[in-house]
């Protein structure tokens, strides 16, 4: 691709309106926010959903045109003078408060281009991908873009559907699959996936969300393939990725070239050794520039050394791999005690009876956050809360059993990168 060429297109802010998000309600709320903050002249948005400026609508799906009305008045955009430097707005997933418009620069996306284009890491150069990553998340974005720049065929899914995923994977003999978590634990757990051949199918690698090291190698086994994480944020691009050939579960790998990293104790911001946890810091050079018209946030996350304080909580081991324990904003607060959802995630989804699940902190007035399950159950299966809550007490102490209990439920709400939409699913319990 060559970005010089595109470098007058891309200079026009554009938005990513989150249409994942079901709710007609909670796709309005979060459009207004992303179109406050990023004041957009352009907008791209698929057909479907989408009526025009002029107010003429083509379809009847969703009423996208009263959506802009309500939210924008858009006969006021005018052609202003922007900073050539600011040539694109992604925004960050926004699981427990409103997303952030992060502003990312040519010079951020390339190092993060570079970045995968890199022998050891990411390693796109020798494959044929599966694109089904949606384009205005971050992981997405430098999947595609990589492919272009790399001249490499990327075949693309407009949205998941078992079938098709895997008939594209053996049709196309797809040999790298960039996924995120639940597409991960489909390939875990789903039967569909023994009636299709993907022996093509060389190297996996899942991130922008936690995945359980069960999950990792049941596929791993399963597949006979490698299956390996990334680890990075909006904010960010890539910040480590676990070299091929290493086989270490769990961890999200080593920081990838020209990245720093430290890790700091979340009271006295004092920075700490290996095997200790505590808050992620990091700098790179495809880091973001701000956060558009949020000086307050950009300020509050960035050190006086420049490192970004990216939210995250873990720790490196002894050979330099970091492992991701939880997100300082979602970890549940049980007597004072630290209770991180992932690692309770990660051992119920292990259950073979669980298709899906989620844990959040249901309030309570004495314990402050009761650790609660919600569980999507398999098919004909008739697990009972009961026999879960022993599950998960047979392998964590106390403080981290299920003391809110269980509640089934049809879906966990989440994000098309694969995160838990915690927001939505404390409103389940
Ligand atoms: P976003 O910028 O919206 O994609 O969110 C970034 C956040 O996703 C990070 O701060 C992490 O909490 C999470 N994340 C990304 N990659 C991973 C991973 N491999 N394992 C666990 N969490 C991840």
């Amino acid at each position: 691709m060559c970005t010089e060429g595109l470098k007058e297109d891309l200079s026009i802010p554009f938005i990513s309106p989150l249409l994942s998000h079901r709710n007609y309600k909670s796709v309005s709320d979060d459009l207004h926010h992303c179109l406050t903050i990023g004041k957009p002249k352009l907008l791209f948005i698929s057909r479907g959903q989408v009526v025009t400026f002029d107010g003429t609508a083509d379809t009847e799906d969703l009423a996208f045109n009263d959506l802009l009305k309500e939210t924008v008045d858009y006969t006021q955009f005018e052609v202003v003078d922007e900073d050539v430097e600011e040539t694109l707005i992604l925004y960050s997933s926004g699981t427990t408060g409103l997303p952030k418009g992060v502003v990312l620069t040519p010079d951020s996306v390339k190092a993060t281009l570079k970045c995968m284009g890199g022998s050891n890491i990411a390693n796109i150069k020798d494959s044929c991908v599966l694109g089904l990553l949606p384009i205005y998340h971050i992981f997405g974005f430098i999947v595609s873009t990589s492919c272009l720049l790399f001249g490499k065929k990327n075949v693309s899914l407009d949205k998941f559907k078992p079938e098709i995923f895997l008939e594209a994977i053996q049709q196309h003999r797809i040999s790298k699959l960039f996924l995120v978590p639940p597409l991960v634990l489909f390939l875990a757990k789903s039967p569909l996936v023994d009636n299709y051949d993907l022996s093509s199918v060389k190297d996996i690698v899942s991130g922008a969300a936690p995945l359980g090291d069960e999950i990792q190698n049941m596929v791993s086994k399963r597949l006979g393939v490698e299956v390996r994480q990334a680890y990075g944020l909006t904010e960010t691009g890539v910040v480590t990725c676990t070299p091929p050939g290493v086989q270490k579960c769990g961890t999200v790998g080593k920081v990838v070239e020209d990245v720093e990293l430290k890790i700091v104790d979340t009271s006295s911001g004092r920075i700490l050794g290996n095997n200790l946890v505590g808050e992620i810091c990091c700098k790179g050079p495809g880091f973001m520039k701000e956060y558009k018209n949020d000086w307050e946030a950009t300020k509050e996350c960035t050190d006086e050394d420049g490192f970004l304080h990216v939210g995250d909580i873990g720790y490196v081991d002894d050979e330099g791999y970091l492992y991701i324990v939880g997100r300082i904003k979602e970890i549940i607060k049980y007597k004072g005690f630290q209770v991180p959802p992932a690692q309770l995630e990660a051992i119920l989804a292990k259950h073979p009876d669980v298709k899906d699940v989620g844990v959040v902190g249901r309030p309570d007035e004495r314990a402050g956050e009761l650790p609660t399950a919600l569980v999507v159950r398999q098919p004909a299966t008739e697990i009972t809360e009961r026999r879960l809550i022993d599950y998960i007490a047979e392998r964590v102490s106390v403080e981290k059993q299920l003391h809110g209990g269980v509640v089934f439920v049809n879906e966990i709400p989440k994000t098309s990168s694969g995160k838990i939409l915690r927001r939505e699913l404390i409103k389940l319990v």
